[in-house]
């Protein structure tokens, strides 16, 4: 199938649930053209030099998703235009986004991306971590962000049944956090699923969904 009729699919299935991030780590830019000459304009990156590089040579309508850890150094390069942070890991990390958001006079829409997978290497906040940042009283004076939800990744297994437990732990969060509502918090969206899935993901709830491979094919790292 080709890019379009892949990403027309994937939306079909989502509906009115969740909205679809084009994960194109990897691709070049050639590819996210295709897509976006088909009407697509919301894609993941999660490296700061290639999404900054492909957000030069692309049209400026685009909504720029970035899903991947983030060094506090190279916050800078993506502030003047990101749409939405998916992997805050830290208040360290939250605290520079604000800090850069300043200087670029914008406000940044952050995830809290919580550890919910059994995998060791996966990034992410326990839930005590989150809740010291939602209760911190120095979020009062961090005017440069927002904290509109949470983002997690299931562990990477066969074993549906897992990956949905993991997936409505995630939702319990996110429906628990509801309660720390502010001016700095409003948690509405729910980053979570992938293309092996983001079918179960929206059955416990996601709103945003991140599919890569599934739109354009298996990603080649040697290149
Ligand atoms: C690469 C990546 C995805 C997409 O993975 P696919 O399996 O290709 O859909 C989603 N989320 C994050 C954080 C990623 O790094």
């Amino acid at each position: 199938m080709s890019i379009k009729a892949n990403i027309v699919h994937i939306e079909e299935g989502l509906g009115e649930r969740a909205r679809l991030v084009a994960v194109t780590k990897t691709k070049p830019v050639e590819v996210l053209m295709e897509a976006y000459e088909a009407g697509f304009k919301r894609y993941g990156e999660n490296k700061v030099q290639e999404m900054v590089a492909k957000h030069e040579a692309m049209p400026k309508d685009i909504e720029w998703h970035m899903i991947g850890h983030l060094q506090s150094n190279k916050i800078k390069y993506i502030v003047p235009f990101v749409s939405l942070i998916h992997s805050v890991d830290s208040f360290k990390l939250l605290k520079e986004i604000n800090k850069q958001a300043a200087k670029a006079d914008r406000v940044i829409d952050c995830l809290l991306q919580m550890y919910i997978a059994e995998e060791e290497s996966k990034f992410g906040l326990l839930e005590e971590e989150a809740i010291e940042i939602l209760t911190s009283p120095e979020l009062e004076f961090i005017t440069g962000i927002r904290i509109v939800g949470l983002m997690g990744m299931a562990t990477n297994t066969d074993d549906e049944a897992q990956i949905r437990k993991e997936f409505r732990r995630l939702k319990s969060l996110f429906e628990q956090f509801r309660t720390y509502q502010s001016e700095r918090i409003t948690m509405r969206e729910l980053s979570m699923g992938m293309s092996s899935d983001y079918h179960i993901a929206v059955e416990e709830g996601s709103t945003l969904v991140r599919v890569g491979s599934a739109i354009f094919g298996a990603r080649n790292y040697a290149v």
